[in-house]
């Protein structure tokens, strides 16, 4: 019995030709096998976007379950292998540690005016938006409200996903060694009557964060690529989850190389 591995990749023509190489190294390999159920290893080729979506796949076995990325396209920050590096990977899985790296998750519970509170897990961040009009929302954090939100919507993100979203509305990028949530305001309306604190701010990993809203209006929720349309929403919360991400680390490249590699310059 070998290391069950998994694989999930993007439908480019250069991943599916990654996939296809891969598949052949690891066939040469007895103590690797390649699986369609209950991996142990999870390898995604492609981009960001698609170890997100192998994250909410496997989300449900976040203990049992490790991830490493394959990138196709420009360097990613899940993806930290390059598709030439193939057999180079697959000699470092044959003599694997079992060692990995964790960073943490945003918990979101989603409760409405019909039916039982829905629980999520993000990798990156969820946000939360209306349609053209203005968003109102009571932003709590633990029992104490904090300010009156008037805008066009929050970000919420983990120190991985301070990277995507959360940086094109302003907010800082955070090492993921830092346990914490990252609450963003997009386009804020900040004037005689209206205030918030109008900076992003970091909450702690023991502090939860409560948006309330106006149920009879239609908000938009995202939870990294899932999309929630609807009205009926009351409340929103936000904490660290218990669950981490493990991710093998066979290589550990540095978090502001990679900051450095993706905005500002490559040499
Ligand atoms: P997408 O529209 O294909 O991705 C948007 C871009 O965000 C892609 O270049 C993606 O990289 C990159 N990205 C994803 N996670 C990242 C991270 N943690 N740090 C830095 N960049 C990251 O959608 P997708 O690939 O499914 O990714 C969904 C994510 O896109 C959302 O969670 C959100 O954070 C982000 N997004 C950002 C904006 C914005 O900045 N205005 C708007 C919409 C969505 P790859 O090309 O490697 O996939
Ligand atoms: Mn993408």
């Amino acid at each position: 019995m070998g290391l069950r591995i998994g694989i999930i990749h993007n439908k480019e023509e250069k991943s599916i030709r990654v996939l296809q190489r891969l598949r052949v190294l690891l066939a040469d390999k007895d103590d690797l096998e390649i699986v369609e159920h209950d991996p142990e290893l999870v390898i995604t080729i492609g981009g960001d976007g698609t170890l997100l979506s192998a994250f909410h796949r496997y989300s449900h076995r976040l203990d049992e379950v490790r991830f490493l990325g394959v990138h196709t396209g420009h360097l990613g920050f899940y993806t930290d292998w390059r598709d030439y590096e193939l057999p180079e990977l697959v000699k470092s899985l044959s003599n694997e540690p079992g060692k990995s790296v964790s960073y943490p998750l945003l918990d979101v519970v989603l409760t409405t005016t019909d039916g039982e509170p829905k629980h999520f897990l993000a990798l990156n961040e969820s946000t939360i938006r209306k349609g053209s009009r203005t968003m109102v929302a009571d932003v709590f954090i633990k029992e104490e409200l904090f300010e009156r939100f008037r805008g066009d919507g929050l970000a919420i993100s983990t120190p991985t996903g301070s990277t995507a979203y959360n940086k094109s509305v302003g907010g800082a990028v955070v090492h993921p060694s830092i346990n914490a949530m990252q609450l963003s305001e997009i386009a804020s309306l900040n004037n005689r009557v209206f205030r918030t604190l109008g900076s992003p701010s970091i909450i702690g990993s023991h502090e939860w964060i409560d948006v309330r809203l106006k149920s009879n209006e239609q908000h938009l929720i995202t939870i990294d690529q899932l999309d929630i349309n609807r009205k009926g929403i009351t409340s929103i919360k936000y904490k660290i989850a218990d669950e981490r991400i493990h991710f093998a680390s066979y290589r550990h490249m540095h978090f502001w190389h990679r900051v450095k590699d993706a905005f500002i310059r490559e040499d």
